[in-house]
């Protein structure tokens, strides 16, 4: 019981206290939203932690260190959050020189994504392995890579962005600038968003009654409507898998990896994810290479960020050893 983890989400911070071996003893949480900006929202970061450690009888002097995973975009070298675009407020924030003052003990930091691949390899169904990719596949498409048993960082922090790899210049445009990446038709977010669009436009299917109201339009409705064989929601969905088989195949040819896990859209919907994902994926990648690769929804479940603040705090202490 000696790491500390902290997973800053996007609806909720969680803290929790957990062992080497990835098992988390205790935790507490908290709503996001409720943390205001860095100046009210760091120390109550520090105070859940206090009241984590009381709670459980445990003392700061006992955890060896603290992992914190955070939204993108950070800056590993000079250990900021730079502009999250899910907390506006929080702009270029020391928040590892903050929590290392405070607590007086190491602090790991980096991206959401890149504390996903981390727990993946090392609490994970491939752990361990030389290469990995890990995408988020959630409301976003974050992803991170690990190459050659280590977390690819690149010049600036952006190395493992796969989400922003263009499928088509001619797609819809991305909200980070570019257009047609890889999120905007893979991001649950972004694809909910179209649905709704096609909805307003007249588009005639069950999507909108199964969610009840326009506004509630998401993935998950989309994927109930397939279950349902609606015709629109069958459309969007095989323009889906194509889209995911496409960035997948790239990732495949690029990098020629042991095992890819995919995240959040594929642990809930296993079946409709991965059956169509496999026969969709040997039209954009090379047999040798994709039938070396391991592509499966990811094990971890929930537990994916507190196990990936863990994992960072592993992670940040051998390579500082
Ligand atoms: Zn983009």
């Amino acid at each position: 019981m000696d790491l500390i983890g902290v997973d800053i989400g996007g609806t909720k911070v969680s803290v929790c206290l957990g062992s080497e071996g990835g098992v988390i003893h205790a935790h507490k949480r908290l709503e996001t939203a409720s943390l205001g900006g860095p100046e009210t929202g760091l120390p109550k970061i520090v105070e859940l932690i206090g009241h984590l450690l009381r709670d459980e009888n445990v003392e700061l002097n006992d955890i060896r260190a603290i992992g914190l995973a955070v939204p993108g975009p950070v800056s590993t070298k000079i250990e900021r959050m730079l502009t999250p675009p899910n907390l506006p407020e929080w702009v270029d924030v020391p928040i590892v020189q903050y929590l290392r003052e405070k607590l007086d003990r190491p602090v790991f930091m980096d991206n959401d994504a890149n504390a996903g691949a981390l727990a993946e390899w090392e609490f994970g169904g491939a752990k361990h392995v030389d290469n990995l990719i890990y995408l988020t596949m959630s409301t976003g498409m974050g992803g991170g890579l690990i190459i050659d048993g280590k977390l690819h960082q690149g010049g600036t922090d952006t190395g493992g962005e796969v989400g922003h790899f263009i499928l088509d210049p001619k797609g819809p445009k991305c909200p980070c600038g570019l257009i047609g990446c890889f999120e905007v038709f893979c991001g649950g977010a972004n694809v909910a968003h179209r649905l709704q669009e096609a909805i307003r436009g007249g588009e005639k299917t069950a999507i909108k009654k199964i969610a009840g109201s326009l506004e509630a339009v998401d993935m998950k409705a989309l994927l109930a409507a397939v279950k349902q064989s609606d015709p629109f929601a069958l459309e969007v969905w095989a323009e889906y898998i194509d889209r995911l088989a496409q960035g997948i195949g790239m990732l495949v040819q690029t990098l020629n990896p042991d095992a890819i896990i995919l995240g959040t859209i594929a642990t809930h919907n296993k079946e409709l994810v991965m059956n169509p994902l496999k026969q969709a994926l040997p039209n954009f990648a090379w047999g040798v290479p994709l039938k070396y690769c391991r592509i499966e929804p990811s094990q971890l479940g929930n537990d994916i960020g507190k196990l990936g603040a863990l994992a960072l705090a592993i992670h940040g202490l051998s390579a500082s050893a």
